[in-house]
């Protein structure tokens, strides 16, 4: 939540498009029309539960239509309001023209605690929320099409996508209504793991970026070093994972909502996040030390710092004790405006959250295209690949045994080169080529400039100007 004495989260997101959009050229009248939201809807419902009428109120925000389908996930939390799920389309319309996700934006939200619920009680509360978005057309393949963020997942998805084929029982489309389904539901592999995935390639194309490297004080890649993770959530736990697992880096403090567990040495991910799932908690986790107050943390000496929860958890009371050289913002909108400006001028880079998280989107992209083709990835071409492969590997080795040089192939090459690409392969491929294509686009103008703007502000610029592009292909 954004601490009182700070603009709103919505404020927030505006004052850094207007920092970014000053630097611009634009019309007066289309930087208007890409700020503001386009509409909001809020829905009142009641659901019969444990006996009586219990009343939600829900919201489906649309930032943008310069694109549709418009896309954005739909949260469940207590903290949900309009203010916030309008400032999450906004980032959503930003980071779906960043990655060329060709979507608007758009963000939806439910107040409810899903813990207080029962898995009956929450499928009744979440198909009668669908069925009321549904209706009204703000769930649909060709016009808005949610995922999971806060406290939605695979679950949630596969019930909304089976609400809007009992709706909607002539469209051939329709699973694609929403992204983030189980697998057997018609999803797609890799997308719950996406956007800690995306975070990793993020932290890659960041540390291949020499200048960008110098700009925070790094020397040297990401071997060693020495993570804060704020959330062990879903992003925060794949991101932790694949870091620890197969970068190198040193996960020093988890932060969670009761405490935070740190250990110079490095956490073990995988432990820490078992844990939890049995104890509710990190409390009374055993093998590392524990702090009541787990926001100490986020101003713990580390290199790198992963608030992947929830907005506004880095604001202008502990800005200036935050001591990682980088932050990279895996949840949406973690620092506010003013922390975002005490940062700055302290030399940190920030890796925004319009980038950093644009994994989960990239991949319900994926997951749409496959819906609409009705087709797996990879289904036909794998085993023909396999084959020509196996070609080359006969011809390779009939070549060395001819000419009596003997040579062998090495059976790890054999094995990687011979096996074709099944979907999960690629969709990191893809995922990792659309992280590594954003990203050089922001450093371009991030290191292009002479005016000194940081890396947000270079997100902001390239995003707007793909939104005003779309505008003006319009006539608009
Ligand atoms: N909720 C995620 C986000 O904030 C994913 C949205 C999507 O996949 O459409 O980016």
């Amino acid at each position: 939540m954004t601490p009182a004495n700070e603009p709103s989260f919505r404020d927030s997101v505006d004052i850094m498009f207007n920092r970014a959009v000053a630097l611009m050229d634009l019309p007066p009248g289309l930087e208007e029309k890409i700020r503001v939201c386009n509409a909001t809807y809020t829905v009142r419902f009641g659901v019969r539960l444990r006996g009586q009428i219990q009343t939600f109120t829900g919201y489906r925000s649309v930032h943008s239509e310069h694109m549709e389908p418009v896309k954005g996930g739909i949260r469940f939390s207590l903290g949900v309001n309009q203010d916030e799920v309008e400032a999450l389309a906004a980032l959503m319309t930003y980071k779906c023209a960043l990655v060329e996700a060709p979507f608007g934006g758009s963000k939806g939200g439910l107040c409810v605690d899903p813990r207080a619920y029962d898995e009956h009680e929450l499928e009744l509360i979440t198909r009668r929320f669908a069925y009321e978005l549904i209706k009204r057309d703000m769930i649909n393949p060709a016009q808005n099409v949610p995922a999971p963020d806060m406290g939605t997942g695979e679950r949630e998805m596969s019930w909304i996508a089976d609400q809007y084929k009992r709706m909607n029982t002539t469209d051939i489309n329709g699973v694609a209504c929403v992204t983030g389904k189980p697998t057997h539901a018609g999803g797609i592999q890799g997308r719950t793991e996406a956007t800690g995935r995306g975070v990793q390639y993020a932290l890659h194309a960041f540390f291949r970026d020499k200048d960008g490297m110098k700009k925070a004080g790094f020397e040297s890649g990401l071997d060693g070093k020495r993570v804060v993770v704020q959330g062990l959530g879903n992003v925060g736990y794949h991101a932790a994972k694949f870091l620890s697992e197969e970068d190198g880096c040193k996960i020093v403090a988890i932060i969670e909502r009761d405490g935070a567990l740190y250990d110079e040495n490095g956490l073990d991910v995988e432990a820490v996040r078992d844990w939890i799932a049995k104890h509710d908690g990190v409390a009374t986790y055993p093998n590392a030390k524990h702090e009541p107050d787990g926001a100490k943390l986020l101003e713990a000496d580390c290199d790198i710092l992963i608030p992947a929860a929830l907005e506004g958890v880095i604001h202008l009371d502990n800005a200036k004790g935050v001591k990682a050289r980088l932050v990279i913002e895996a949840a949406n909108g973690p620092v506010t405006a003013g922390a975002d400006e005490i940062l700055r001028n302290k030399g940190v880079v920030i890796i925004p959250d319009m980038y950093a998280n644009a994994g989960g989107v990239t991949v319900s992209y994926f997951e749409w295209v496959k819906n609409l083709s009705h087709i797996r990835f990879g289904r036909m071409q794998r085993r023909q690949e396999e084959t020509r492969h196996q070609l080359v590997v006969d011809e390779l080795e009939r070549l060395s045994a001819d000419s009596g040089i003997g040579w062998e192939l090495s059976p790890n090459f054999k094995e990687k080169y011979l096996r074709g690409a099944g979907e999960l392969e690629l969709v990191r491929s893809g995922l990792d080529d659309t992280m590594q294509t954003a990203y050089q686009s922001m450093a371009n103008v991030w290191h292009g400039r002479d005016d000194n703007i940081d890396l947000r502000t270079a997100s902001y610029l390239v995003a707007i100007e793909k939104v005003a592009a779309s505008y003006r292909a319009k006539g608009l």
